[in-house]
């Protein structure tokens, strides 16, 4: 069991983990990260990240790159290996993996989230070209154009409204005939101009050339179907957390996210969570690479008391 003894496991290697990894290494502590596919996270596929400071034009990969190589640099252990359950023998934590168990006195999840898709032929491929889950990232691309968002959540009304400052004009599509948000929130959308609500619909096919042109949507109470030209399309039909392998000893709230606050904290004692697995507002780097320190900061702690 030596050779697996970690001080720290770090499952999950997106700016979360690998920043956890970097605070946890430089407080001198042996530091495993797990990850199940490859370095980097979400952003891994990213051409253009334009709001992580210092870094004004800088591509995902390169970014998640200069993470993971600063880590390793640093000593931490990667190794490619999906953590599926963790288990505590007296304190020490076994992770299982696919393929071994791992050991140490503190663990970090930071297995982030993804996005829920729509499910429809070539998503995957206009991710970039037209299709993305993040106004707040991605909005900015589409300065004057005409862009959709699909949902009719709180994520896809506070994205329309974000879109409406920015571009020409927003459809909105929701399945229903109305909205749960407040009424005041309501009225804001009906109140902008540049903004047009399309009920009882859903998106049922994407056009396209190279890049996203529009898409096909069909009113579900008449099946009658219309073609929109779009710029972009804006997903928001909500998130799945990556924490469904360790609900046996952390609490989650109701969509899946492990509930924590900013200290990353767990109910869990020597478990710490970090990134977009765990309750919070803002999703995005900074506050992935935020919570990366913290909580590596509060194991560090938590081990320095044992
Ligand atoms: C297309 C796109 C563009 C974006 N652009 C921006 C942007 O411009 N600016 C910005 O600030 N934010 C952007 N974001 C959001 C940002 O990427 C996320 O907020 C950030 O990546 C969250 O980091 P994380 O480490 O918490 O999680 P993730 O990035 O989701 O990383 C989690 C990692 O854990 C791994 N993992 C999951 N489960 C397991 C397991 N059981 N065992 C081992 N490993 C596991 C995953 O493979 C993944 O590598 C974008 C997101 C997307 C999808």
């Amino acid at each position: 069991m030596n050779d697996n003894l970690f001080d720290i496991i770090i499952i999950g290697a997106g700016p979360a983990g690998l920043t956890a990894s970097i605070y946890a290494r430089r407080a001198s502590k042996e530091v495993l990260v797990l990850e199940a596919l490859s370095y980097g996270g979400q952003i891994i596929n990213t051409l253009d990240i334009e709001n992580y400071p210092a870094n004004p034009n800088i591509s995902g990969f390169e970014l998640a790159t200069k993470m993971y190589q600063q880590a390793k640099n640093l000593g931490a252990i990667f190794k490619f290996e999906k953590a599926i359950e963790i288990i505590d023998n007296n304190g020490i934590k076994e992770v299982k993996t696919t393929k071994h168990s791992y050991f140490a006195k503190a663990v970090i999840i930071a297995t982030g989230s993804e996005n829920r898709k729509l499910g429809l032929d070539a998503e995957d491929k206009l991710i970039g070209r037209g299709i993305s889950y993040c106004a707040t990232c991605d909005g900015n691309f589409y300065k004057d154009k005409i862009v959709g968002v699909v949902g009719g959540g709180n994520t896809a009304i506070e994205d329309t409204l974000y879109l409406a400052k920015l571009v020409k004009k927003v459809y909105l599509i929701h399945r229903r005939d109305s909205f749960r948000a407040d009424n005041a929130t309501i009225k804001k959308l009906k109140e902008n101009n540049n903004i047009e609500i399309i009920y009882n619909s859903i998106v049922t096919k994407l056009l396209y050339d190279k890049k996203l042109t529009g898409i096909e949507v069909t009113n579900k109470l008449d099946q009658s179907v219309k073609n929109i030209e779009l710029d972009g399309l804006f997903v928001a039909v909500g998130r799945i957390p990556e924490n469904q392998n360790f609900a046996s000893l952390i609490n989650l709230d109701e969509n899946g996210y492990v509930i924590a606050k900013e200290d990353c904290h767990t109910n869990y004692p020597g478990i710490f969570v970090a990134g977009d697995n765990r309750t919070k507002e803002l999703r995005q780097l900074v506050t992935a690479t935020s919570d990366g320190a913290m909580a590596a900061t509060e194991a560090v702690k938590y081990l320095n008391t044992l």
